[in-house]
């Protein structure tokens, strides 16, 4: 039995001791929460060294904003930090280049990453189509898709073992020959170790709203195999999504403009989630600011707010230094860029906090005002580091070069699910609205019931608490329809199906805008949404300037990871 100091709730226990808090050879716990968090702010902070720095004012600083909840780093970090691997990304990204050897070579380091707890994404589009020749045997191309089943399969020994289950990417361009069966794939088979995404580029888009066809291209040899009229493939990846939840969409395009290092590589790929565009064996390391820690008498405190952006951007700066990388050429690219990405949790419950329902005007607002000011200073941080420690190898050339700004990190911002370390911080996930007030959660053996914890106090508060009101909730999930709530605490607590799918979207723009990386966001749908509504979906996403885009329909079929039920 571990003996808690600090107030979790039963279902972040529970998390803690499964995962995170670090074990004897028998499986007993032998780490309270707060060992881990000395466990971890001591092992980043000695980094601190390297630069002539103090590491034990500096651990007492991230301790401070992590044991306080108000800060944690991705998993990994949580996990492995003070460990003989200590492996602290969560995100990277693996090319996959178009021969038996270099295909099972990133297969070989896949598992070392899922091993240590990151998730991996792979764009196939470089492997030569289906049925394509083999010129050293004689023999057929069996495909892209069939390789992604290879990873999958493998996934499923390699998790048995490590640390959590594993998340993959999987890719496909839209213009390579491959690209309907990848587009179909899930509505045939499970592949349960992978999100799917197309690889969307501005042509295609072009080529759509034109009505008009556009090439497929064999990358082995470059030439043009045949053409498709863009509205086939379109409404193919629509009526997939529609079905199954897969595949996203990414669009290349936009994510290449925004490339810090052009000179270094073009991005063909995010991690797993979608929030981290990275180049072939590029890594990241994220940490998420809880954002319900932050409203004081009605407002935000942006002192507060600044302190710990501070803190955390250095952190994670410190982070990629102490990191055990378990591929080297990952260990390479990563330190020549130096990417961080530093995003919010809580959302939902700051603005509950402050009164604002999640799709009001003044939400958008904030939610620019906010991430404006997080990326403003964690920049600020990084230069400052910059100026001290140096900026990142590959700067010269980069876009920061340009702009003649010395960087110490590439990125600092991008906008994590959060979907465990939400629940260790008893928050709301990422920038997502509320997805029902009451429901139910199995975490192995034991089931957890969810209250949401303000709509109690508000109930308590304003006199409409009751058992009955209770009981209606657990029903319902939301608080449509129950006659005892006031109309304006409905408004406050609208969950993710009431809220429309272009507030959805406004919401991801929103951050987006002050978002280095990307941002991860699910556009929930009710069940009753027609094909249409889905593909105006992604294209007012291309239109406003989205690097990409999840959708999932309640209810529609799933074999997807990271719905966070079935996660962890
Ligand atoms: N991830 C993973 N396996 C999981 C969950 C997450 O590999 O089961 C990776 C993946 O790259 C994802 C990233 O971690 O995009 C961040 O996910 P999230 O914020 O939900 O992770 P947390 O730090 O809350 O565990």
């Amino acid at each position: 039995m571990i003996h808690y100091i600090m107030v979790f709730t039963d279902r972040a226990k529970t998390v803690l001791e499964i995962r995170y808090l670090l074990k004897n050879e028998k499986g007993e716990v032998i780490e309270t929460p707060e060992q881990m968090f000395h466990r971890v702010a001591n092992y980043v902070a000695q980094a601190e060294e390297l630069y002539q720095e103090n590491p034990s004012e500096w651990a007492e600083k991230f301790y401070e904003i992590i044991s306080s909840l108000r800060f944690l780093p991705n998993s990994p970090a949580l996990m492995n930090a003070g460990k003989p691997k200590a492996q602290l990304a969560a995100c990277f990204v693996l090319p996959v280049e178009d021969s038996i050897e270099a295909i099972f070579k990133t297969l070989k380091d896949a598992a070392l990453i899922l091993q240590s707890g990151g998730g991996t994404g792979f764009n196939f589009s470089h492997l030569r189509p289906k049925g394509d020749v083999v010129r050293s045997t004689g023999g057929i191309a069996s495909g892209p898709v069939s390789f992604m089943k290879i990873f999958d399969k493998a996934s499923d020994i390699i998790k048995q073992g490590g640390a959590r289950r594993g998340a993959n990417m999987g890719i496909l361009r839209v213009d390579h020959p491959d690209i309907l069966e990848f587009v179909r794939i899930k509505r045939f088979e499970n592949l349960s170790n992978f999100n799917i995404s197309v690889v969307v580029t501005d042509a295609f888009m072009d080529a759509l709203f034109k009505d008009d066809y556009y090439p497929l291209i064999n990358p082995r040899n470059g030439e043009v195999v045949k053409k498709l009229k863009a509205k086939e493939v379109f409404d193919e990846i629509v009526e997939s999504t529609w079905e199954t939840g897969d595949p996203g969409v990414i669009f290349i395009d936009t994510i290449n403009r925004y490339n810090p290092t052009p000179h270094i590589g073009q991005i063909e790929s995010t991690n797993p989630c979608g929030e981290q565009p990275l180049l072939p064996y590029e890594a990241c390391i994220l940490g998420s600011i809880n954002l319900s820690k932050y409203v004081k008498g009605g407002s935000i405190d942006f002192q507060m707010l600044e302190h710990d952006v501070k803190i955390a951007t250095r952190f994670l700066d410190d982070a990629i230094d102490v990191t055990h990388y378990p591929v080297p050429e990952v260990e390479k690219m990563h330190k020549g860029n130096r990417k961080i990405g530093l995003g919010v949790m809580g959302w939902a419950d700051c603005l509950v906090e402050l009164g604002i329902p999640y799709n009001h005007k003044k939400a958008f607002q904030l939610a620019e005002t906010v991430m404006k000011f997080i990326k403003e200073k964690s920049h600020e941080t990084s230069q400052e580091l910059a100026r001290k420690r140096g900026v990142f190898p590959n700067f010269k050339g980069s876009l920061w070069d340009k702009r003649g700004t010395m960087m110490r990190n590439a990125t600092t911002t991008t906008i994590a699910p959060t979907g465990t370390i939400s629940i260790i911080a008893d928050c709301s996930s990422g920038i997502e609205p509320y997805f029902l007030l009451a429901y139910k959660q199995r975490i192995l053996d034991t089931e957890f019931e969810i209250i949401n914890k303000y709509l109690i106090d508000f109930a308590q508060k304003q006199g409409f608490y009751s058992e009955e009101f209770i009981n209606e909730l657990r029903q319902k999930g939301t608080l449509r329809g129950i006659k005892s709530v006031p109309l304006k605490i409905k408004k406050l607590f609208k969950t993710a199906l009431e809220i429309t799918p272009m507030q959805h979207i406004e919401m991801q723009a929103c951050f987006q805008k002050y978002t280095d990386n990307a941002v991860s966001k699910t556009i929930n749908l009710p069940q009753r949404t027609k094909k249409q509504e889905v593909a105006k979906i992604f294209i007012l996403a291309y239109k406003k300037g989205l690097k990409g885009i999840t959708v999932f329909r309640y209810g529609s079929k799933t074999g997807t990871l990271l719905k966070v039920s079935d996660a962890h």
